[in-house]
């Protein structure tokens, strides 16, 4: 059942978004064509491509001095994106933070353009918990600090934004974009592809300020050059249509049907709630990953006493219609991710199960 996928990603999706989809891909209703069959030079495509930015823009209260992008490649590509255009020929030091499994891949591509400094490696603590502030050292004159504001393996999320405002902020957002408010001036860079929290494989969001747009180093291909994709409005070839039209109808829900993205979070925040609150009153049959103050509010993941349970627990759990439970397959244990389109109820059911699991 689609409501009980607890999947890591892609994740879940709002119902009336995928009736929305099930009938574009028959025919757009003011188009009348399959959105699989429409031009993506269509005056049509543009104007989707003007309100899903519209309505991100509107979500984040972003403003003019950000420019948004819709680009392929997903998450992986900017790790390789973002070194070329902010560290190659600088001579300056990148720095990076090491929390769990995804910062630790968007390093190595880093080291390829420059220097990297990790201001901070979680290994040593099993990426349970997360830095503050007061525990970075930056240089004053780094070319850019780089963190993961989620860890969707490992479950821990940054619940205040890290790091000195003076250096260039630059933030993977891949699974938890959309999931609050946040306050885009102190960024210089966000991203996130769509795939956990706004829409289908094959589109990532990149904000950017446009100030860093100039200069650009030599030698970077025009189609990993922002600048190519800012002066096509995301249009420089053939984009994923259909995953931007699902992007467009996640951001029209978001913004009609929750109310924004400080109810989101109010209901994020308390869809998490109901699941964390199980494991600790049941500590003895389930043990949290993470450390308290950085549990993550999309990605709740414990474990069971042995692997025989874990696999008890998993296959009783999908008897009674839940999916995508089974941790990741680095770490393993169990994770349940809460997306923005993954219902209260539904995290309720799982923690009526998970309670009565423990009694059993
Ligand atoms: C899933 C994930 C990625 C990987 O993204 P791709 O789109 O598959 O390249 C990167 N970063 C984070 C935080 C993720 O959760």
């Amino acid at each position: 059942m689609n409501e009980l996928n607890f999947s890591g990603g892609p994740g879940v999706l709002p119902a009336s978004v995928l009736a929305a989809t099930q009938e574009a891909i028959i025919a757009v209703p003011e188009v009348g064509l399959s959105v699989l069959g429409i031009s993506h030079r269509s005056d049509w495509f543009a104007a989707v491509v003007e309100e899903a930015e519209r309505n991100i823009r509107r979500l984040l209260d972003l403003p003019d001095s950000h420019a948004i992008l819709f680009l392929q490649g997903g998450a992986t590509l900017q790790f390789s994106m973002i070194p070329m255009l902010l560290l190659r020929d600088t001579g300056k030091t990148a720095e990076y933070l090491r929390t769990g499994y995804w910062s630790a891949k968007s390093i190595p591509p880093a080291r390829l353009e420059g220097e990297v400094r990790l201001l901070w490696d979680g290994e040593s603590r099993g990426f349970r918990s997360l830095p503050k502030s007061e525990e970075l050292f930056h240089a004053p004159d780094a070319a850019y600090f780089h963190y993961v504001s989620n860890e969707t393996v490992e479950g821990i999320q940054f619940h205040e934004i890290p790091g000195l405002d003076s250096v260039r902020r630059v933030c993977d957002m891949s699974s938890d974009f959309l999931s609050r408010p946040i306050d885009t001036d102190r960024f210089d860079l966000i991203y996130a592809h769509a795939q956990k929290n706004l829409g289908p494989a094959g589109v990532t969001v990149v904000i950017i300020r446009r100030e860093l747009l100039e200069p650009v180093p030599r030698g970077i291909p025009e189609i990993l050059d922002y600048r190519a994709h800012l002066a096509a409005h995301s249009i420089y070839n053939t984009p994923p249509v259909f995953a931007i039209y699902v992007v467009l109808l996640v951001s029209r829900w978001l913004l009609n049907d929750i109310g924004g993205l400080d109810r989101m979070d109010a209901i994020n925040r308390q869809k998490a709630e109901t699941l964390y609150t199980i494991i600790d009153r049941y500590a003895d049959i389930y043990e949290g990953r993470a450390a308290h103050e950085d549990r993550s509010r999309m990605n709740v993941v414990f474990r069971l006493p042995t692997a025989q349970l874990e696999a008890e627990f998993l296959r009783q759990a999908s008897a009674e219609g839940f999916s995508g439970l089974k941790g990741h397959r680095s770490i393993g244990g169990i994770r349940a991710s809460i997306y923005n389109a993954m219902t209260l109820d539904a995290v309720e059911a799982l923690s009526r199960f998970m309670r009565e699991f423990a009694g059993r």
